[in-house]
């Protein structure tokens, strides 16, 4: 990544919305496939309980739709194969035969790179909030453990906080209310192109960190202002990055 990469994306930005410049006072992450790796899982149990009830969803597929309510997931396939809604209670069943296998592969561990980069955002006394569609209470509980002193409860959007969730910019508006910020004194980590989408509709820097197979022109499309390949490559440019959004102002 080029410094003058990062250097026209934060203009592209600043000039996008009228502003003058990023003033960082948080750092707003997503979770599956940022904090934690636990998309390969996720996908491979979309994909295996859908199948058993006779509805086609590819890994990939779910990756693309990473990000959605389950519920809004299970509806997206039916209506696509019998042209009509899913009924509840199939949506219901599946949906917590998928939460059951997901869980079947044991613990679930961060992503290379996470834990880094949030030590060092400690070290910058840079608070970051959680900003999560998951609902999964043992996963969230997780990250005091891998994430010691780093998300503080009142500093996490989770399912429970949301009523329409990813792409719609609820989440990350929500994020930005918990931190007492405003869309240009933070910036999203985001991996999937619904949750990068989210992220731009609520007129935040977002960064994409491309974690999974999906091709990574797919989460620029979605409105990322800038992409990594990995949370590694991430945290490895932090310094850079941070200095970049500091130093970079644009004048009307
Ligand atoms: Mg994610």
């Amino acid at each position: 990544m080029q410094e003058s990469t990062i250097r026209n994306a934060v203009k592209r930005y600043l000039n996008r919305h009228s502003l003058t410049s990023i003033r960082l006072k948080t750092v707003l992450f997503d979770m599956d496939g940022v904090l934690f790796n636990s998309m390969p899982y996720h996908a491979e149990a979309w994909h295996r309980t859908m199948e058993a009830h006779g509805l086609h969803l590819s890994r990939i597929e779910a990756y693309l739709n990473e990000g959605r309510t389950g519920a809004s997931t299970i509806n997206t396939v039916y209506q696509r194969q019998y042209g009509t809604d899913a009924p509840e209670a199939l949506i219901k069943q599946i949906y917590e035969e998928k939460a059951a296998m997901f869980h079947e592969h044991g613990e679930t561990l961060p992503m290379e790179g996470s834990q880094e980069l949030l030590r060092k955002l400690q070290r910058m006394s840079i608070p970051p909030v959680l900003v999560t569609g998951s609902g999964q209470l043992k996963l969230i509980d997780t990250l005091a453990h891998y994430f010691p002193n780093s998300f503080a409860k009142e500093r996490m959007v989770t399912a429970l906080d949301v009523k329409r969730g990813k792409p719609d910019p609820e989440p990350y508006l929500i994020g930005l209310s918990k931190a007492s910020a405003k869309a240009n004194e933070a910036i999203v980590i985001e991996n999937a192109p619904l949750g990068v989408e989210a992220g731009h509709a609520a007129h935040i820097f977002t960064v994409a960190v491309n974690t999974g197979p999906i091709d990574g022109q797919v989460l620029l499309d979605a409105g990322a202002d800038i992409l990594f390949p990995s949370m590694q490559a991430l945290c490895g440019k932090w310094e850079l990055l941070h200095r970049i959004l500091a130093e970079t102002t644009v004048y009307s």
